[in-house]
């Protein structure tokens, strides 16, 4: 599955229509909050499991973190760099679209 248009907004969200027509978007607090990088994989794996249903967020949000920058890995993955300095996270398509149907399940 492979996007027909990307649209980033850097301080907001990031939307990708698909060739089949679906149009999914996804909040940087989600983007950032799935960032597929092996650190943020293992940090997620190493979270207890009550943390999933009650959210303790860490460090400093006294302003918010948005994307720095977005590139294009070949044609099958977007990788982004955050404004904290964080931009190990390359998000394929098809990651993405996996993605979508977990967060939005009635468009799955
Ligand atoms: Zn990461």
């Amino acid at each position: 599955m492979s996007p027909t248009k990307i649209d980033l907004k850097r301080d907001e969200k990031l939307q990708i229509t698909w060739a089949d027509g679906a149009v999914t978007t996804y909040s940087l607090a989600v983007l950032r909050k799935n960032c597929p990088c092996a650190e943020c994989r293992t940090k997620r794996e190493a979270e207890p499991k009550k943390k999933i249903l009650l959210p303790i967020l860490t460090g400093d949000h006294s302003k918010p973190v948005t994307i720095a920058s977005a590139e294009m890995v070949g044609s099958y993955a977007i990788q982004l760099a955050w404004t904290d300095g964080h931009s190990s996270g390359i998000y394929s398509f098809a990651y993405l679209r996996e993605l979508a149907g977990r967060i939005e399940p009635s468009a799955a």
